[in-house]
């Protein structure tokens, strides 16, 4: 089906009274690849690199342009910064030593990272990752010199290994990897160490961490030049992270395409044949270890132009997107696409462990580079979506524990990992969000600015020798200020996302007097003018009550408040410690059930018995036969909550 007949079908099936998510662009697929199915699988032949680099449309900021100011966000960042700063380099660096035949006395860890997991060895990559990302977000010289000293206690262990493998585990796993034996993931591990190294070089300057990954990247050509194309595609059924990905972002930062050549071993065809051609077979794949291949696949895209690369990504986008995502942004269940395309409600009953964190922290890697792409706003009205109201409360706060899953099974509650005995897949991703939730706020082109989040914060637009200082209390206000600071007059155009969920009202002042200008939901207002010091430019960004219901089933459906999904307080009854901390998904048969109330609309408003009900942001449904407190799911801790709801 072309995603032309898909927007019709939309259309056509979307009642009056609850819509569902607007469908998300796609804009950059041209007509003649949209929808052609290929008798030739575009990816049946060997793959050859040549370089050259698609054009993009907008640049992110570097983050060290941009520093957060008080708000959750910044919040956010300081408690996942207190949780790395508990994690000694000495433990974290552990099974490395043991591995290399180098001694340790750490204590070591429990959980993915304990002595004889198979996983040991990736929280510490993603370690590396979220330390230079931290450093390049807060300039924060204590977190870089703690990587510094890891990068430099791992070259040691590698130079004990033989100056190429690097890894908390021994080469026989390769060998069961080899003989397609069973074994966990070891280039999944392997890839979050390279990253990790990556990062290390491209954010914090560090050249030791370039030449490990060198080291690493000759050794990763080395295991996989030895093996037939057919044996490498039996390997790849075994998740293997990104290693395209950071294979081709070596390649880019060094100019040497041999990477590039080695980073096309892990295409896994099977998936990217109909993804290409546009053909959503995902079913029965698992979530996560898909993603980073896409992303992978961005690059490709970026560093060829090679156009199947581009399909493959823009495509997977697009129908994870409209057609397997939650209305809080989260995709997944059980860590599976479990079902056909749009059948969500059908899938939210096969198991509470709906919607794994680091499935959204790699959608929305991958969103940014589809947005680089199109500078399209809608990309940003995903991502402020699944930032909302997956991640930013995802971190518990003061601890800095982060979760598995967001489950969306009414009766579910949020769990967390522990200090130190958990080390999940969405540990790892989580210590890096949070380090960098500073990212992509600002982007720029030739002609100026967007500003595609309303987080608290202050660019250094060095280039141009302007600031600009985002000042508000968003979500609980619905404004955001920007007050520009520069030396010189200075012209460029500034070009305000104006969000899809926006209520009738808004309005735009400039030094306190109102612009007549109109700009859409889901379109940048642009201002155009030669900016002055101190100039004000005030954005009101009124929000309202919205319902958005499941694709199969329109009786269950969420409500929003803007870009916020309410979820209704079901008490706190069975929670302890026990079942909030340490277990990865919400066990619901250790708890007493809950009564989950169906409700009767009043009409197709909600707001006509969805009431304010005193604190900002929270609601209560009137006139039920048992009426609930709704809150953002982002706020809701220790409490068992609903989302979605049997509505008549
Ligand atoms: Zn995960």
């Amino acid at each position: 089906m072309t995603r032309r007949n898909f927007g019709s079908l939309l259309a056509f099936s979307t009642s009056a009274l609850a819509q569902q998510a607007p469908a998300p662009p796609n804009p950059n697929t041209s007509e003649q690849r949209r929808g052609t199915i290929q008798e030739v699988p575009p990816f049946q032949d060997a793959l050859s690199f040549t370089r050259k680099n698609a054009p993009s449309r907008v640049n992110a900021f570097a983050m060290s342009q941009v520093r957060l100011l008080e708000g959750p966000f910044k919040d956010a960042e300081e408690w996942n910064r207190g949780y790395m700063q508990r994690l000694p380099a000495d433990r974290l660096l552990h099974n490395f030593r043991l591995n290399a035949g180098l001694p340790s006395s750490a204590e070591p860890f429990g959980g993915w990272e304990e002595p004889k997991g198979e996983l040991r060895g990736h929280f510490t990559g993603h370690y590396l990752s979220a330390s230079a990302l931290l450093y390049a977000s807060t300039g924060d010289q204590d977190i870089k010199a703690k990587g510094d000293l890891m990068v430099a206690e791992l070259a040691k262990c590698q130079e004990k290994l033989g100056g190429g493998y690097l890894s908390a585990f021994p080469l026989e796993f390769w060998d069961r990897l080899d003989a397609l034996k069973k074994v966990w993931a070891p280039f999944y591990t392997i890839h979050k160490i390279m990253a990790g190294m990556f990062d290390m070089y491209s954010l914090a300057g560090n050249q030791q961490a370039l030449e490990v990954l060198k080291g690493m990247a000759g050794w990763a050509d080395t295991w996989t030049g030895s093996k037939s194309e057919e044996h490498m595609q039996e390997i790849l059924k075994t998740e293997y992270g990104g290693m395209n990905e950071v294979l081709y972002n070596l390649a880019a930062a060094t100019g040497e395409d041999r990477w590039a050549k080695v980073g096309d071993r892990f295409t896994k065809k099977t998936f990217f044949n109909p993804l290409a051609s546009r053909r959503d077979e995902l079913r029965g794949l698992h979530v996560n270890t898909h993603i980073p291949q896409v992303i992978g696949a961005a690059r490709r895209y970026e560093i060829s132009g090679d156009e199947r690369f581009h399909d493959v990504a823009d495509f997977f986008w697009y129908e994870v997107v409209s057609a397997r995502t939650y209305v809080t942004g989260g995709t997944s269940n059980g860590e599976g696409w479990l079902v056909p395309p749009r059948q969500l409600a059908a899938e939210l009953k096969r198991s509470v462990a709906t919607a794994e964190c680091c499935c959204a922290y790699n959608m929305m890697k991958l969103t940014r580079h589809l947005y680089s792409w199109t500078a399209d706003p809608r990309y940003f009205d995903y991502y402020e979506r699944t930032m909302l109201n997956h991640r930013i409360g995802a971190i518990y706060p003061k601890t800095g524990a982060t979760q598995y899953y967001l489950s969306l099974t009414p009766g579910a509650w949020k769990t967390f990992n522990t200090d130190d005995h958990s080390f999940w897949c969405c540990t790892g991703t989580g210590a890096e969000e949070f380090s960098k939730l500073n990212d992509s706020i600002y982007w720029h082109d030739d002609k100026g600015l967007y500003v595609n989040l309303f987080v608290p914060s202050e660019l250094n637009w060095s280039e141009k020798g302007v600031h600009i200082r985002q000042t508000n209390k968003f979500p609980e206000q619905q404004s955001t200020l920007l007050t520009v600071t520069t030396d010189k007059p200075t012209a460029f155009e500034m070009r305000i996302r104006v969000p899809e969920w926006i209520a009738d009202g808004s309005s735009v002042k400039i030094n306190g007097k109102a612009l007549e200008v109109s700009a859409s939901p889901g379109s940048y207002l642009t201002i155009s003018r030669t900016w002055k010091n101190g100039d004000k430019v005030e954005v009101e960004l009124p929000m309202k009550l919205r319902v958005e219901s499941m694709p199969d089933d329109h009786k269950l459906r969420a409500f929003l408040y803007g870009p916020l999904v309410l979820a209704g307080d079901l008490g706190s009854a069975g929670l302890t410690p026990k079942l909030t901390v340490g277990p990865n998904a919400t066990r619901l048969k250790d708890v007493p059930p809950v009564d989950i109330p169906t409700f009767k609309a009043a009409s197709a408003d909600p707001a006509s018995w969805i009431k304010p009900a005193g604190k900002p942001l929270t609601f209560k449904t009137t006139g039920q036969v048992k009426d609930v407190q709704l809150a953002p799911i982002n706020s809701i801790f220790d409490k068992r909550y609903s989302v979605y709801w049997e509505v008549s």
